[in-house]
């Protein structure tokens, strides 16, 4: 009998982190994945490296080997999981606080761990097929574009180093095509390589699934490049998952789970849009994929490509010059493909000095007609969907918030609902108030809808001069198109959408910062946004990073066809057109951005000059909440080092989250911060066991659950 240690799914508060021990007739290798009983349930566990000292025959075993049991099967026709998968695993798991058995099994797919031995045995013999041929010389057939100077020069000193890479490219510099380019040329010279390109949003995807498709599946196979993100379904999963980890794909296209993905050669890593707080996990081991992408290229031996036109400030610091202290080498390409492409001129509209209470201000109103009457497109966004953020009673002062939270209910006009965008409660628009039933109820600010609705309104004289009929003597009116969560709820909707703005059928689209980003609008030659200054003066010390990258990455879709770019605008509506961040805009200036807020960063020592922790507590009540993060911040004297602890690490009080309360859960958090991120570690991983047992103390009664949050990213 040979003594397994096998990592399995348990609960977080089990504290039963590592690896459990099964009885094995046979010897098996690390990774592989097996089916175990636990209690009267049968799991699914990866066998795990044998602990220092641990032996593997049962004549040296130690404890009662009767005891054990023995495991239930082995997987067929899955090859062991990698050593680098089962490191970054380890390393994950550690670093973010979690269980092995959480990180591991999380990072499989779930009909993995769902189905029976017998399907699930069907379904690997069809999907684990080895690739079909390539051709032979692939790169004889390549009809990749021919690289301009800079594309080329990043290319160069990709070649020349070992990495990690930011590549800091404007938006239209070519990002992408230097992605095709060295995945191509990675896969052309290596029979075996696998390269993982990861993209913040499902919404993304589609447009960058066909360019990769298009490039590549006529190089190496029909299903060389796969994709694996959480839209997909359990099967479609399940299938990407074995083609991935069988080798059959070569390139996989995914999401920040994606990150996990199995690969036996895995030779390059993109994170395209670095910056995008998407990468970062909300919910079980609060992750960043690209952080863990950075780490999983040293473990695989991998290049690490990070891209983005506004890096994150972490990333942007980290890419200092190697003599002030920087890991990451940066690659720059300032200019926008074509010949006379440039960035979008950024126009500042002061809204002190426009009619009162206006939405759309007369310049840019006008701008937008000019642009109808060119054939032209206008983007124009908001954030925040609905109608409505809030319904208002002017005669009592009722407004619409939500029962069950510390939030109001937004008005959807649409189907006529308060809706709550924290716990989804839906209710019909009542007729009248209902606390003094005045019919008046009124609408306080502006979302999608309504903003779709205004301009609808304002344009409604206006005519397509391109579009003269019998019907239409003076041109067809103007089509107006929204994109946002609520009108791309249905499958499909959104590609069919996109696909309304790319064919020209739309001259305004209207929407949320989901318009905002990636997509490669050819048409649009003029980008708005209506209010950006809600971040300008947020609590959230990294408010202002998100809104430089959203205008930036708006200002991007503006222009991206050279012939009609030369005329393109971003325009802003603001109170404080004078504002650091909007002259930086204003000249395309991120690394005078990034100067400018890494200097108040390193003063107030922010990250990336400390670093962060957050432990968040949810309970019926707030005095529950705030209670146990308070019992598990004054157990820190008890711990042995308590004194040294305290010079290194700093605690702040326990206070309510800025929404406080959803679905009638209280939520409160701490912040714990150091200036080593070692020290930090080693303070989580030993005071974890304090929160563990206050938890089960009367300071943690009543306590719903607890998590840590390890590098933080909204405070
Ligand atoms: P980014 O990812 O930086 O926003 P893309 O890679 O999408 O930029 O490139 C912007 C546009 O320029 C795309 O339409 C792309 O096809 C085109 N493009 C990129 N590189 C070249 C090149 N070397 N020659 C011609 N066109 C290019
Ligand atoms: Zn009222
Ligand atoms: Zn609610």
């Amino acid at each position: 009998m040979n003594l397994l240690p096998v990592v399995v799914q348990t609960p977080v508060y089990s504290q039963l982190g590592g690896p459990l021990t099964y009885l094995g007739e046979h010897f098996l290798a690390a990774g592989t994945l097996v089916r175990v009983p636990l209690g009267k349930r049968e799991l699914l566990g990866v066998i795990w490296d044998q602990q220092h000292g641990q032996t593997v025959d049962s004549s040296a075993c130690q404890i009662s080997c009767d005891k054990l049991r023995p495991i239930a099967g082995e997987l067929g026709g899955i090859a062991p999981l990698t050593r680098a998968w089962r490191e970054l695993v380890t390393f994950a798991a550690t670093y973010y606080q979690r269980s092995l058995g959480e990180v591991a099994l999380a990072a499989l797919p779930p009909q993995l761990r769902e189905l029976g031995t017998v399907q699930l045995a069907r379904r690997i013999k069809r999907y684990a097929k080895p690739a079909g041929p390539g051709l032979s010389n692939p790169s004889a057939v390549a009809d990749a574009l021919e690289l301009t100077a800079e594309q080329q020069a990043a290319v160069s000193q990709f070649d020349l180093a070992q990495g990690p890479f930011l590549l800091f490219g404007a938006t239209g510099s070519g990002k992408t095509e230097v992605y095709l380019h060295l995945v191509q040329k990675l896969l052309g010279s290596d029979a075996s390589a696998q390269a993982l390109v990861m993209v913040p949003e499902i919404n993304l995807t589609p447009q960058l699934e066909s360019r990769f498709g298009a490039r590549f599946n006529p190089l190496f196979g029909d299903h060389a490049v796969v994709s694996l993100h959480s839209g997909m379904t359990p099967a479609q999963r399940l299938k990407s998952w074995l083609a991935a980890h069988s080798g059959a794909a070569r390139i996989v296209l995914g999401t920040r789970m994606s990150i996990f993905a199995s690969f036996p050669a895995l030779k390059l890593i993109i994170v395209d849009e670095e910056h995008d707080p998407s990468y970062k996990s909300q919910e079980g081991a609060r992750y960043s994929a690209r952080d863990l992408a950075v780490y999983r290229g040293r473990l695989e031996g991998a290049k690490v490509m990070l891209g983005s036109a506004t890096p994150s400030l972490e990333s942007w610091h980290h890419s200092r010059p190697l003599i002030e202290g920087g890991r990451y080498v940066r690659l720059q390409m300032p200019s926008r493909i074509g010949a006379n492409a440039s960035l979008p001129l950024v126009r500042r509209v002061d809204m002190r000095h426009q009619p009162n209470k206006c939405v759309i201000s007369p310049p840019l109103l006008d701008a937008m007609v000019q642009r109808v009457a060119r054939g032209e497109q206008s983007l124009v966004f908001l954030n925040r969907r609905g109608y409505a953020p809030v319904l208002h009673c002017a005669n009592c002062d009722w407004k619409s918030e939500c029962p069950h939270c510390s939030a109001y209910r937004v008005f959807h006009k649409i189907d006529r609902t308060l809706r709550c965008h924290h716990c989804g409660f839906t209710e019909r628009v009542p007729r009248a108030c209902p606390a003094c039933g005045n019919p008046d109820i009124a609408p306080l600010g502006r979302g999608t809808e309504r903003l779709e609705e205004h301009l609808a309104a304002l344009l409604a004289g206006v005519r397509r001069p391109h579009s003269v009929s019998e019907q239409w003597p003076e041109g067809e009116p103007v089509r107006i198109l929204r994109i946002d969560a609520d009108s791309t709820r249905l499958k499909g909707e959104l590609e069919s959408q996109l696909a309304r703005v790319h064919s020209g059928e739309v001259d305004v689209l209207v929407g949320t910062q989901m318009i905002a980003k990636g997509h490669d609008f050819r048409r649009i030659t003029l980008v708005a946004a209506i209010n950006p200054d809600g971040a300008l003066f947020s609590s959230d010390f990294r408010a202002s990073e998100r809104l430089f990258a959203l205008l930036m990455q708006a200002a991007g879709r503006a222009g991206r066809d050279a012939e009609i770019g030369a005329s393109s605008e971003m325009w802003l509506q603001t109170f404080h057109p004078t504002h650091p961040m909007f002259e930086a805009l204003k000249r395309h200036d991120y690394p005078a951005f990034a100067e400018a807020e890494l200097g108040q960063r390193r003063q107030a020592a922010m990250p990336p000059f400390s670093f962060q922790a957050l432990v968040r507590a949810e309970a019926r009540t707030q005095e529950v909440a705030q209670g146990f993060l308070s019992a598990a911040s004054s157990s820190v004297s008890t711990m042995p080092d308590a004194q040294q602890l305290r010079q290194v690490i700093t605690i702040y009080p326990a206070v309510p989250m800025s929404v406080q309360r959803v679905a009638n859960v209280e939520r409160a958090q701490m912040l714990i911060e150091s200036s080593s991120r070692t020290a930090l570690q080693n303070f989580l991983s030993a005071w974890q066991a304090n929160l563990h047992a206050i938890r089960q103390k009367p300071e943690g009664r009543g306590l719903l659950r607890w998590a840590i949050d390890v590098d933080p990213l909204t405070i």
